[in-house]
């Protein structure tokens, strides 16, 4: 693999990351481009004790353009693209409208009250683009370009953990307009996070509790007791297990998680690597053709937070999660999700795992 690294017109950088070792990118972004707009603001919930992002400068992004406006596509003699270059396999670039970035606004934000603590919205968010293609989603790339994927992702982890600043590193994939996606031509996002996100701090402490009970790493049980049951997992391989998990939230939802005990990415062996690529795109497979049309989904990597006292308790894993619980039905976070956090799922995990392994017979 081969790996180019460019500015954009506005400063922000772009990497390619090429199959071909002979892959040239000498084009330069031609547009004229404002500044990126400064780091957002992240002000500290005192109910919660959790951080919140307040990016204002997001309502401007591009939202739904037309196929011939698409900014992922690569550039042409006619029209520049986020994508200086006239083909690519994989790109990533920092995110013009970013959640967080080192760009710091001229005055330090103010704190609305006394316990309402306000810093700057530090850390980085990237786009990933899977192919140069405007219409192949992921579910369509060959096992080749799974495999540069998942090196732009252990690449991009490993640079994004040494920021300062950045405590936590998430690689993830919105796709379908149900999600709320704002680009149809197949991307994902990269967010280095200036916090330990909520849900990252809440799955330590219980695996810190775990270990301590049992001496144990609770994934590794978790995922040890999933293969004994067996009748909510997916698909698996060597080295990754997918499973619906037993108390799932969402009507579809899969666990891809390594069988070997790995924190993070960047920890993954060749063999662990290679083996993903495949067990992945046919789990997506399965998503594309369980209600006869694709099902939106959101794919996120849980990783080992950056420097957490704890980190060494946490368990890479994959989590993919769809609303779709029937052929034009989704499931909307309502009353007792968006208010209490409590899930009601409408569909049995077993039940879910049953109809997941059929949409695999049906190739
Ligand atoms: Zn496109």
């Amino acid at each position: 693999m081969k790996r180019t690294v460019t500015r954009l017109a506005d400063g922000r950088e772009l990497i390619y990351f090429d199959e071909r070792d002979d892959a040239v990118h000498a084009e330069v972004d031609r547009r004229d481009l404002p500044p990126p707009p400064p780091a957002s603001e992240l002000r500290h919930d005192p109910l919660l004790d959790e951080w919140v992002t307040v990016a204002a400068h997001r309502q401007s992004r591009t939202f739904l353009p037309p196929s011939d406006e698409c900014p992922l596509c690569p550039s042409t003699e006619d029209r520049s693209t986020e994508i200086p270059s006239s083909s690519y396999d994989v790109v990533v670039f920092e995110n013009r409208f970013p959640s967080f970035s080192d760009r710091h606004p001229d005055e330090a934000p103010t704190a609305p009250n006394t316990l309402v603590p306000v810093r700057p919205g530090d850390g980085r968010c990237e786009v990933v683009c899977f192919t140069s293609d405007h219409h192949t989603p992921f579910a369509a790339l060959p096992v080749e370009r799974a495999a540069t994927v998942l090196a732009a992702w252990i690449d991009r982890t490993a640079e994004l953990s040494t920021l300062p600043g950045v405590e936590q590193v998430m690689c993830f994939e919105n796709r379908g307009e149900a999600i709320g996606v704002t680009l149809h031509h197949a991307h994902g996002q990269i967010y280095g996070y200036p916090f330990v996100t909520p849900r990252t701090r809440t799955m330590l402490a219980v695996a810190a509790r775990h270990t301590e009970r049992t001496g144990r790493i609770l994934g590794a049980d978790i995922l040890a007791a999933e293969r004994a049951a067996g009748d909510r997992v997916v698909t698996a391989n060597e080295h990754w297990t997918a499973y619906v998990p037993a108390a799932a939230r969402w009507p579809f939802e899969v666990h891809v998680v390594p069988h070997r005990h790995v924190l993070d990415l960047p920890d993954l062996s060749t063999s662990e690597c290679a083996a993903f690529g495949p067990l992945y795109l046919d789990l997506l497979g399965r998503f594309e053709r369980l209600f006869g049309t694709a099902s939106p989904y959101i794919s996120a990597w849980h990783q080992a937070p950056v420097r957490h006292p704890d980190r060494g308790l946490a368990h890479l894993h994959l989590q993919l999660t769809s609303p779709q619980r029937a052929p034009q039905r989704l499931k909307y976070l309502a009353g007792s999700e968006s208010a209490m956090g409590a899930f009601i799922n409408d569909v049995r995990p077993e039940e879910a795992a049953r109809r997941l392994r059929e949409a695999g017979e049906a190739r």
